[in-house]
């Protein structure tokens, strides 16, 4: 053999996705990122997602799962669990023993939630004080505009729907910045200090009620609120509300090939989950698409995948095919969805190029997450990734192998360990994103597209 062609038979090179993509699968990337952003205006908190992806599972034959109802081949079920997170289910043609193919995503992302006693009034100012949920650079969040979204509980039981500042006619909040000219001390600090968690107070007016006494712009502000949504500050305490950018999923660059939105994290993988089991009819295995809540601070609590209930909702699958949950899960795989570090070339160092993830180059696949030495990894198999790279491969997704950045610099974690240790045959993958965890995140529409692609692929093992 000649150099060349050993070269070509030997080595692996990596291809720009924009070279391998058929002016079809060019078109449906277009159109599958208008689906995504329409999902993305209207899910930026796991509660709105899990509402959207429940109405639109009924819009296609989901039924709630009801224990002890028999279910045949065919057959479409979900659990909403709280309106916080979402199980959806389509019974496959094989016997369940065979194992279950999971597509399991997140659908909470890092945002300021307020405190539970979070209004008040200095200097005539009335504000918000907001505690941050999951990692975020604080210094990012002052001067762009926020919209409050989130419930509240009243006394009497019932809950109200609260959101303000995602229509054009609505105002929307801020968190001020000191003005440079006197910023010469703050300027000297570390960007972990530059702004501190008790500095991210949103402000939410300057208008005193007319009349004596204290607090009378906090005053005003109850009157609105109570006016539109008849709560008062008492109902603050059985309360979640929460800050996130104001705004709408928008094309990006010049060339329109990125995606800008609040939340790609992890939204991009869960609608990738989602889209594809909500058309799925008669797989031969039985598929599940996991949308999780809590992932972004460590996937506690009752709708966090550490959860049981996910458990009992595939405890109830079984009961219902007659089958041993411990053989059903021992026999799953999940693709555990999330996104990976993008290659930032204005940030190269922080990257090891040989092993990171490009935009436009397709899935990241990644063997392990974790920090220090793979510490919270799940570290997937030889044979888990070959089960992966086979169903992709088969089923034309383009993928590549991801690393989270340079050894010692840092980490991060998914789902994946919770899945792995139910006994479910696990891999980390996900959309390259570049800017993760800030207010506005970029993905490449190719990458997107294929990692719906790539969640189809796993369905339809
Ligand atoms: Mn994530
Ligand atoms: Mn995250």
């Amino acid at each position: 053999m000649t150099t060349d062609e050993l070269r070509e038979k030997l080595t692996y090179t990596k291809k720009n996705g924009y070279t391998l993509l058929t002016p079809e699968q060019r078109a449906e990337m277009n159109a599958y990122a208008k689906r995504y952003a329409a999902f993305m205006d209207a899910c930026k908190t796991e509660r709105e997602a899990t509402s959207w992806a429940e109405a639109e599972a009924q819009a296609k034959g989901f039924q709630p799962m009801t224990p002890g109802k028999a279910l045949k081949p065919g057959d479409k079920v979900y659990l909403n669990n709280r309106g916080k997170n979402i199980y959806l289910a389509v019974i496959g043609s094989a016997p369940l023993e065979e194992g279950m193919n999971l597509c399991a995503a997140h659908i909470d992302s890092p945002r300021l939630d307020l405190k539970p006693m979070p209004l008040y009034e200095d200097s005539e100012f009335a504000y918000f004080k907001t505690n941050y949920y999951g990692g975020v650079k604080k210094y990012q969040w002052p001067t762009i505009p926020l919209a409050l979204h989130g419930v509240v509980s009243l006394q009497d039981g019932s809950v109200v729907t609260v959101k303000v500042g995602e229509d054009p006619e609505d105002p929307v909040l801020f968190i001020t910045d000191l003005l440079i000219h006197l910023a010469r001390e703050q300027m000297q600090k570390s960007l972990a200090e530059g702004i501190t968690a008790e500095q991210l107070n949103v402000l939410l007016g300057t208008e005193p009620l007319e009349g004596e006494g204290a607090d009378l712009v906090k005053l005003n502000i109850l009157r609105i609120l109570n006016e539109k949504y008849g709560i008062t500050e008492a109902d603050f305490r059985s309360a979640e509300l929460t800050m996130v950018p104001a705004g709408k999923c928008r094309e990006a660059g010049l060339d329109r090939s990125l995606l800008s939105a609040y939340g790609h994290d992890d939204r991009v993988c869960a609608y990738a989950a989602l889209e594809p089991i909500l058309e799925l009819e008669n797989p031969v295995h039985t598929c599940v698409c996991v949308l999780a809540d809590r992932e972004e601070i460590g996937s506690v609590g009752i709708s966090g995948m550490q959860s049981r209930a996910f458990d009992t909702f595939v405890a109830d699958i079984c009961k219902s095919m007659d089958a041993d949950p411990n053989q059903v899960l021992k026999n799953s795989f999940c693709l555990s969805s999330d996104v990976a570090n993008a290659y930032d070339p204005t940030f190269a160092d922080a990257f090891d190029r040989r092993n990171t993830s490009y935009v436009n180059y397709g899935v990241a696949i990644m063997k392990y997450t974790g920090r220090g030495g793979k510490s919270g990894a799940s570290d997937a198999s030889a044979e888990a990734l070959g089960h992966v790279r086979k169903a992709l491969d088969g089923a034309g997704v383009l993928w590549q192998i991801n690393t989270i950045g340079r050894v010692d610099l840092g980490g991060g974690g998914t789902v994946a360990g919770f899945m792995a240790n139910r006994n479910i045959v696990t891999v980390d993958a996900g959309v390259p994103l570049l800017g993760m965890h800030a207010p506005m995140e970029l993905v490449g529409k190719l990458d997107a597209y294929m990692m719906m692609k790539a969640s189809q692929a796993i369905y339809e093992v």
